[in-house]
């Protein structure tokens, strides 16, 4: 996700979502299509213990379920505090459930405040014209107070798709509807890298809007109203950011929506200054709403920047983790924003855009990986061409940060990492696997993209190049890239 465009969002899918280390164990029924017995039993003394007794466990370290087997859970951290045991005699009550039960999960790649705001916002999932997103724009908007939609509270929305929609949108559709007319609206593209306004917030930009804009587009026909990429940092200084007071609301609902799926940790793909303060200063209250374990990428207020001065200096809290910044090389697919080695199939006169250029990717990977910052560096890359860039210059930093190792050596203590990784030519997958370049990818971007990736890539692009899963040799990290995805199951 663009950074500006960080600022907000949609719905997810979890699906594949990560797990973290801890014990992996895998519990289920012996047959079928039993129900499971469950024996609860917290610590009597001190009360922060709980011992969970299962028919069958099967830690990841054996080849083989135990049965009739326990394990004890330290009720503050999470933590298992010890190995699985044989099943005392039982006392107290069993709990019968069915089903399968899952140590906490991770999600390698979401974005945890963004997904607050998408709760709070209106979801444009799935809708099939703009007379279906005016409708669900309105539906929002009914029984709210007036200033909701002024100038200083815009209407937000996610998950348009000109692809659903039967074509791109534009500012003049907005005002079709009355209930809607002269409302300062916000709506962003299911990917999130492209923004669709109202009128009046088009009003609020320089006339005539610049000619072409790097790395950006801005959307012309039929008509203005969506900006792209970089162009949308026309419009996002624009909007009244949330108060504090709201954002607490947005980690808030965001966190107990993923724990009810299952998640206790998030690699959060792109965290501002002042948003890991927030975090931090929550992770600190007594019973604090900030359950979630969270892995933060460092995103500079600057897109694209070297800002050490900026890291906020946290004291050492086990929710909250700083030592990885992200950077961002191109766009998406779905908005031909993804930079490509040869020009898309069905826009021969585009290859996608670069975000920065391949000089300032090597500076900043350099800067920030090595000391005394030596942060872990995460680039968002999509095309093959951003992808290449992005391996040439984590193959200089680790040719320059390590000069007597071997590059895979070099990587290892170092953990590159490339959010994405979607279209790799086959050399750089090779590249990617020999090097052990961490590849960061969320599975349902392939079922996202189906629809239209080919006709994007082309027949022989697609086949050779787009999600090979399997073709990095291990190492995967996995996530949802919520609430950029629907959810899915
Ligand atoms: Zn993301």
């Amino acid at each position: 996700m663009p950074s500006q465009a960080t600022n907000f969002l949609l719905w997810w899918g979890l699906r594949l979502s990560l797990v973290a280390g801890c014990l992996a164990v895998v519990l289920r029924s012996f047959q079928q299509q039993q129900q499971q017995p469950l024996f609860q039993e917290a610590s009597p003394k001190t009360n922060t213990t709980r011992t969970f007794c299962y028919q069958g466990i099967r830690p990841s370290s054996h080849s083989r379920t135990i049965p009739d087997a326990c394990l004890t859970v330290d009720l503050a951290t999470g933590l298992f505090t010890s190995d699985v045991v044989p099943r005392p005699e039982v006392h107290g009550e069993v709990e019968v459930r069915k089903g399968y039960a899952l140590p906490g999960l991770w999600d390698g790649h979401g974005h945890l405040l963004q997904y607050g705001e998408f709760l709070h916002s209106v979801d444009l999932f799935g809708a099939a014209s703009a007379a279906e997103v005016r409708e669900r724009l309105a539906k929002y908007l009914d029984g709210k107070p007036p200033g909701v939609g002024g100038k200083g509270e815009w209407i937000r929305g996610v998950g348009w798709d000109q692809m659903v929609m039967g074509g791109m949108p534009n500012a003049a559709m907005l005002e079709e509807d009355d209930r809607l007319h002269g409302k300062f609206i916000m709506l962003d593209r299911v990917d999130v890298h492209c923004t669709w306004v109202s009128q009046v917030v088009l009003d609020l930009l320089p006339s005539p809007l610049p000619d072409g804009i790097p790395g950006g587009e801005i959307v012309r026909d039929p008509g203005p109203g969506v900006f792209c990429d970089n162009a949308m940092d026309l419009v996002m200084p624009l909007w009244p950011k949330p108060t504090p007071a709201k954002k607490r609301q947005f980690i808030t609902s965001a966190t107990k929506a993923l724990h009810a799926v299952g998640l206790v940790g998030v690699h959060d793909a792109g965290v501002l200054p002042d948003d890991l303060r927030l975090y931090h200063a929550m992770a600190l209250e007594p019973s604090s709403p900030f359950t979630l374990r969270v892995y933060a990428m460092l995103e500079c207020p600057v897109r694209n920047s070297f800002c050490p001065d900026l890291i906020p200096d946290l004291p050492p809290n086990p929710h909250l983790t700083l030592r990885a910044v992200k950077l961002f090389a191109d766009g998406a697919l779905g908005s031909w924003g993804s930079a490509l080695l040869a020009p898309y199939s069905d826009r021969p006169t585009t290859s996608g855009s670069l975000l920065l250029n391949a000089s300032h990717l090597t500076h900043l990977v350099h800067s920030w990986s090595s000391p005394p910052t030596s942060f872990q560096v995460a680039i968002h890359a999509i095309g093959d061409r951003a992808n290449r860039l992005a391996l040439d210059a984590i193959l200089s930093a680790l040719a320059s940060l390590c000069p007597s190792l071997p590059a895979r050596e070099c990587q290892a203590l170092h953990r590159f990492r490339i959010e994405h990784a979607q279209i790799i030519h086959p050399a750089d997958q090779r590249r990617m696997r020999d090097v052990g370049v961490i590849p960061s990818i969320q599975p349902t971007h392939a079922t996202s993209d189906m629809a239209y990736a080919e006709r994007r890539l082309g027949r022989e692009r697609t086949r050779t190049e787009a999600y090979r899963m399997r073709s990095f040799g291990g190492g995967l990290v996995l996530g949802s890239d919520f609430p950029v995805e629907p959810r899915t199951y």
